[in-house]
């Protein structure tokens, strides 16, 4: 990143978005000396490819600034907050390569500076406890048209206040029978400055405070004056948080705090044929659509990383997103093809066979071994290559095989010949097929002169196709992952549950693979099957049951490599 020196001596990097253009300008006005941002997760889900674009965001800012970026939880709703979500966050975080400045931070630390505050507000008669339930809440709030109502408790005295706010603290009270209400303007054509809930009474164990509160502040009055305690000076967040910016801004006008954090929003993303939004996401979960926050369909990071996504490639992808304050969605082919990419260049080829199908080489030797030179990468010769086995019996896809070709199948059918890859040309002499009329076995010959794939005649074969030895071959479940969501847009012309995709899992029971998979361990790189696309161990996969999870197929699986 190209930087430039100021009058004030501090780092200016170049503009690429309206956020570092502003970080720019604050530096160069001198009204900020330190870039700090942070990652500000509620700990109540798992984090998915939106909230990836918001943390490449704050920490690279952070990084090209040589400033300081916080990982921070917001955790004030404590029943729907879990340790198990804080420490999922805490690894993700860290899996796509960026470290937070010091420990964790929690909102939680600051419950008592934040009791303090809230105090403060009812002293200089700006807060109120409020006596009207949720609903009635909600209808005093009126409209974007209609003005609300105020409260009848709206004017209460400071003591009186205090005294009830106190009582809250000490647990006189039930849930939802008071609240603590800022008291700004009930009659403001920004609905939230209408008297915001700023305490609530939530009689629930925190996962870090546990017993110690039954009054919990809001999101939106943590959110703020956290970040002014943390010393943030760019608030990044997305666009839905605009309308809270004027009510962010009231809480730190009005409260004793010890900076002034401005905020800036930028849109989310949004990808095709899948969510990104956390109620969603949980209802998946918990409803059971999907195995569970890291099911590889799911665009969650934990899923993402438990398909074989290298994080190199979801940053990759992030970074190519432009910063801006327009909605729009993002193909997930665009992902997809980061993922490609990252693969193809990385990856080590293997064999394996989904669907197989037997062939026996009639004139090879019973009983003879023989071990084929494989490249591990056909474009980069410095990874070496591998020993594979072969044998008179081997394994071949049964996609590759068709009894009646057309003309543009340059594989293998009765009576043609194919190049098995690194090995020997063979050509179909027989087909047998059982009582229901299926193709079960094919017998072959070999030629023995074109060891290693060239036949010293001269003579071409249009096709190549993989192959395992039966002999060697380790057996695998493997999981085949598509879209979750049949629609572009889940949930845009109706429940977007009825979008979902029934056949977006398809398990194959009877894989083939080489035998040196077994030296993949869940957490190993995806390595490319030849031909078919990218897999890798599944989290549950052991030594006696191999589980391989497709990571993505191949652009193009059969069209061009069969030329
Ligand atoms: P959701 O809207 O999915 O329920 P959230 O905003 O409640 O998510 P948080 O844990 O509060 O989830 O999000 C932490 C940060 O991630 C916030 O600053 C939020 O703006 C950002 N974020 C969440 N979703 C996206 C998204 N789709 N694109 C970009 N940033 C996002
Ligand atoms: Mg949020």
């Amino acid at each position: 990143m190209p930087k430039t020196s100021n009058n004030h001596n501090t780092e200016v990097v170049s503009t690429s978005d309206f956020i570092r253009e502003q970080i720019n300008k604050d530096l160069v006005s001198g009204s900020v000396t330190k870039v700090v941002t942070r990652f500000p997760p509620e700990p109540n889900g798992f984090l998915h490819l939106g909230h990836a674009k918001s943390i490449c965001l704050n920490f690279t800012i952070a990084a090209e600034y040589d400033g300081q970026c916080n990982l921070r939880f917001d955790d004030t709703n404590p029943v729907k907050e879990d340790q198990l979500f804080i420490e999922a966050i805490k690894e993700d975080v860290k899996w796509l390569g960026f470290s937070w400045a010091g420990e964790p931070k929690y909102a939680s630390d600051n419950f008592e500076l934040l009791y303090e505050w809230a105090c403060h507000l009812i002293r200089t008669g700006k807060a109120y406890v409020d006596d009207l339930t949720a609903d009635e809440i909600r209808d005093y709030r009126g409209t974007l048209t209609v003005p609300g109502t105020e409260s009848p408790h709206r004017n209460r005295t400071a003591d009186e206040n205090l005294e009830l706010f106190d009582q809250m603290r000490d647990g006189h009270y039930e849930n939802g029978t008071k609240v603590l209400r800022a008291k700004i303007d009930m009659a403001s054509g920004n609905i939230n400055l209408r008297d915001p809930v700023i305490y609530r009474i939530l009689h629930s164990s925190h996962p870090r405070t546990g017993e110690k509160w039954c009054i919990y502040p809001t999101y939106d009055f943590a959110h703020g004056q956290t970040d002014s305690i943390e010393f943030i000076s760019h608030s990044l967040c997305t666009l839905e948080f605009a309308d809270h910016r004027p009510l962010y801004d009231w809480f730190i006008e009005n409260l004793p705090v010890p900076s002034r954090p401005h905020q800036y929003e930028f849109s989310r993303l949004n990808i095709s044929h899948t969510v990104l939004s956390k109620r969603r996401l949980t209802q998946l979960v918990t409803e059971g659509f999907v195995a569970g926050w890291d099911d590889p369909r799911m665009p969650t990071i934990a899923g993402l990383r438990r398909r074989g996504v290298p994080s190199d490639a979801i940053r990759f992808f992030i970074n190519e997103l432009a910063i801006s304050k327009s909605e729009g969605m993002v193909e997930q082919a665009m992902l997809d093809s980061a993922i490609r990419e990252n693969l193809n260049d990385n990856s080590l080829r293997r064999m394996g066979v989904l669907k197989p199908l037997k062939i026996i080489i009639e004139n090879y030797p019973d009983n003879h071994l023989e071990e084929m030179e494989v490249p591990n990468h056909p474009g980069k010769p410095e990874l070496g290559s591998r020993k594979v086995r072969f044998g008179r019996e081997l394994w071949i896809e049964q996609d590759d095989f068709m009894e009646d070709p057309p003309r543009k199948f340059f594989r293998l059918g009765p009576g043609r010949e194919v190049r098995l890859r690194c090995a020997y040309f063979i050509t179909c002499r027989e087909v047998i097929k059982n009582s229901s009329g299926e193709v079960v076995e094919l017998r072959c010959t070999y030629d023995p002169d074109t060891r290693g794939g060239n036949a010293p005649d001269g003579r071409k074969v249009r096709g190549t196709i993989h192959w395992v030895a039966v002999d060697a071959a380790v057996n695998a479940e493997v999981r085949l992952y598509s879209h979750l969501f049949n629609s572009e847009t889940p949930g845009q012309e109706r429940d977007y549950l009825e979008d979902i995709n029934k056949n977006s899992l398809e398990i194959l029971n009877n894989c083939k693979i080489e035998q040196s998979i077994t030296d993949l361990k869940p957490g190993s790189p995806a390595v490319q099957f030849e031909r078919l696309g990218y897999f890798c161990p599944d989290t549950s996969s052991n030594q006696n049951d191999l589980v391989l999870n497709r990571t993505i197929s191949l652009r193009d699986s059969w069209a061009k490599i069969n030329q």
